[in-house]
């Protein structure tokens, strides 16, 4: 894959990775024994023979003895600056979940407190081989928030991290404008939405890029709150988390603000669980996008978030629009049995419809840590479990095949949802040499043995930041 021509004008590597298996994630799914690396960037990727060519005398070079290479992992929702501070405490699945009740009220609230946690996420995240992820929420709409893990400041700790090069990962921020768990108020949203560019500011977007907006439509069916087609328990069918006297002004006010981000630009994070949710932002999207000079939906690459309960129809949508669904396998574990008790045995197990939307190719996962911990190995795990527990293919090439689509929805997809995927998420000559090492090659294992192969190395920007 290397033109020796190139590799003439462009000298020796500066670290070369051999002997392994790297598994590209590209669309073609190629693999390749080693990759080369030169000022940060893949410059080959290939056999022994071609890497050879990139030896020189200060060339670094590290024997993978046949261990698998992949491209830095994206969690492509992890709330950073939180997890920092509250961190080993996770909502669910906490070692000891009474200690983690506990950690609440103010978890940080000066500049240095901030900078801290994000710095103590970044070194926990780098241990995984995680080199790129998605705050999805940080802005003024939780200024007076009560952990002040969402205030707009954590961005400027952000830029000036980026700006001085100390960044453990790459950032993608989504700007919040209403408040977490809690209705928004819709001129104030759009007013937001309408300012972004002041809160954005400037960076480099290979380090901090903030391409749009976090809006939250509903909550969560275990709070009979996603706003749903389904009857829950007591007969009530969910909310809307907007301002507004009646379900149908608030519907109005989302699908408002979903137009105004739409219309500025904006890429939008949703937060929908409930099918009912997920059908009014789909629908607020086309109209925007139908609007004349208007962007089109795909250029934008607006994310359902959860979508506990999207249906099939809404993920073949989803495909044939350019959204994508950006979900937890982790939470589908935990909470399928309290969700059979809210809404029943069927609806339990047609949601998270996590098998279509893998097929549709707009499956995204993530952790959402600290709500779940950031071990994306336990999320190939889990999203795995939950596929053939509600239908999946165990044929031993359907189930690799799975395999291939689960650890891209880790890596190339969350780089396409990053808008990014020219020049990051796949292991190619050109991209930015982001890598994560593998003990040994997950496809030896299979997605339940994911959890037990150790993370040898991580390799962020061209550089080592992680060794085992
Ligand atoms: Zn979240």
């Amino acid at each position: 894959m290397t033109d020796p021509k190139v590799h003439e004008a462009r000298g020796h590597a500066d670290l070369i990775l051999r002997g392994g298996t790297v598994l590209t994630m590209d669309d073609d799914a190629r693999r390749a024994e080693g990759v080369a690396i030169t000022a940060g960037r893949i410059v080959a990727v290939g056999d022994s023979a071609e890497l050879e060519l990139w030896c020189g005398p200060t060339t670094r070079v590290i024997e993978l003895s046949g261990r698998a290479v992949l491209p830095g992992i994206n969690d492509s929702h992890l709330h950073g600056s939180w997890l920092g501070a509250r961190w080993p405490h996770t909502f669910f699945g906490a070692a000891d979940p009474e200690a983690a009740a506990q950690v609440s009220g103010t978890l940080v609230s000066s500049t240095a407190e901030r900078r801290a946690a994000i710095q103590r996420a970044g070194k926990l995240l780098t241990e995984l081989g995680i080199t790129s992820y998605t705050e999805p929420g940080l802005g003024p709409g939780e200024d007076s928030g009560e952990t002040g893990s969402f205030h707009s400041e954590v961005i400027e700790i952000y830029r000036e991290l980026a700006a001085a090069g100390e960044l453990s990962q790459r950032i993608t921020v989504l700007a919040l404008h209403g408040i977490l768990d809690g209705p928004s108020d819709v001129a104030t949203v759009v007013a937001g939405i309408q300012n972004h560019a002041a809160l954005a500011g400037e960076s480099d977007p290979a380090w901090l890029a903030i391409p749009g907006v976090k809006i939250f439509g509903d909550l969560i069916p275990l709070s009979r709150q996603a706003w749903t087609h389904h009857s829950y328990d007591d007969g009530t069918h969910g909310d809307l988390l907007v301002e507004g006297a009646t379900i149908a002004e608030k519907a109005e006010g989302l699908a408002q603000m979903l137009r105004a981000a739409h219309l500025a630009g904006l890429q939008v994070g949703i937060h929908a669980t409930g099918d009912r949710t997920v059908e009014l932002a789909l629908e607020a999207f086309a109209a925007a996008a139908a609007l004349p000079g208007a962007p089109s939906v795909r250029e934008l690459g607006h994310v359902i978030i959860h979508g506990d309960l999207a249906t099939p129809a809404q993920v073949a949508r989803m495909a044939e629009m350019g959204i994508w669904l950006n979900t937890q396998s982790g939470i589908a574990a935990y909470a399928g049995e309290w969700l059979t008790g809210m809404l029943g045995p069927e609806v339990a197990t047609s949601a998270w419809p996590l098998g279509a939307a893998l097929a549709a190719g707009v499956l995204v996962l993530s952790s959402d840590a600290p709500v779940l911990d950031f071990d994306w190995r336990r999320g190939i795990a889990a999203a795995e479990a939950r596929i053939v527990a509600t239908g999946g293919s165990v044929a031993p090439e359907d189930m690799r095949a799975r395999l291939e689509q689960l650890l891209r929805a880790y890596t190339s997809l969350p780089a396409a949802q990053d808008r990014a995927a020219d020049w990051k998420g796949t292991v190619t000559a050109g991209k930015v040499a982001d890598l994560v090492v593998l003990a040994r090659d997950p496809f030896e294992v299979g997605a339940a043995g994911l959890p037990d192969v150790a993370v040898d190395l991580t390799v962020l920007d061209g550089h080592v930041v992680f060794e085992r």
